[in-house]
């Protein structure tokens, strides 16, 4: 385990940069029991049946958990420690909405980040991610949500509002001008209402080419699977969108029932997840051998 609790176990064997496979292991409040498991528990099972089939890899393989995916603490801090995107400053900085400083919850966590935690991005050939699919991507979309009035009481009006507002969509440019459209509607209606405002951006996480090159042949091989696949826009964050800026990374989606994520009762149908798993141990396979 590293400072901020991302957790490797790494299969020595031959020689150069590692293939990584994994996904997150915290999910959000009352989440499902898939979300970024799913893809940790399939890259475990995929060594172990790599193990099972005598595979011998040319390269280490090694299993990532990361910690902090769902950015209680702004951002992805398992993945962009790991990749080297924040480090000290930010971990001396970041707060949860509570207040929390992100310091003291590792403390209590037993862990100490004041050692590097940032890897050495040469020494990773590829990384590979499976997880459930996370609701229709192919139009623009603003979620306002965490609303908290003060006073919050049925006879009171509220003297205070605070709400976070996340937009998504695969295109920097328009994502960009949907930062500055939401600002100005903000500022609109607050001035139309005499009242102040304030806004606090926490993050802004560019969307994110996968590495064209190794989803061509995720496509390939999925095929030779005698899998059917469809090319997806992941309007949701993932641990490859961190990778992808510094090595070559691929996400496999399986899909998620009735489209449902991030919520209790989110599921993939078994079969479909073995479908994933499967390729998943494959892609592996096939780039730890080369
Ligand atoms: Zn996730």
């Amino acid at each position: 385990m590293d400072g901020v609790g991302n957790v490797f176990g790494r299969w020595e064997a031959g020689e150069g940069p590692a293939v990584l496979a994994g996904s997150h292991l915290d999910t959000v409040p009352e989440g499902g029991p898939l979300d970024g498991t799913l893809g940790v528990c399939a890259a475990l099972e995929a060594v172990r049946a790599m193990k099972e089939a005598g595979i011998r890899p040319a390269r280490p393989v090694e299993v990532v958990c990361t910690a902090d995916e769902e950015g209680r603490f702004g951002g992805m801090l398992g993945s962009q420690a790991i990749c080297g995107e924040v480090g000290a400053d930010f971990i001396a900085a970041a707060a949860d909405e509570t207040g929390r400083p992100l310091s003291e919850a590792l403390a209590e966590a037993g862990l100490d980040a004041s050692g590097p935690l940032a890897r050495d991005m040469g020494s990773v050939a590829a990384f590979l991610e499976l997880h459930v699919e996370q609701g229709p991507v192919d139009e623009t979309r603003l979620t306002v949500g965490k609303v908290a009035l003060s006073p919050n009481f049925s006879h009171s009006v509220a003297g205070e509002a605070a709400f976070s507002v996340v937009g998504r969509d695969a295109d920097d440019g328009v994502l960009t001008s949907l930062r500055a459209a939401t600002r100005a509607a903000l500022e609109r209606a607050a001035e139309a209402h005499g009242l102040d405002l304030a806004v606090r951006e926490a993050s802004f996480l560019p969307p994110t080419p996968l590495d064209g090159a190794l989803v061509g042949e995720l496509h390939a091989l999925a095929r030779s699977c005698g899998l059917s696949t469809r090319l997806m826009t992941s309007g949701a964050g993932h641990d490859a969108q961190t990778f992808a800026r510094h090595c070559p990374a691929g996400l496999l989606f399986v899909p998620s029932v009735g489209g449902v994520s991030h919520a209790p009762h989110e599921w993939t149908a078994w079969p479909d997840a073995l479908k994933g798993a499967t390729l998943l141990a494959r892609a592996v396979a096939r780039l730890a051998t080369r």
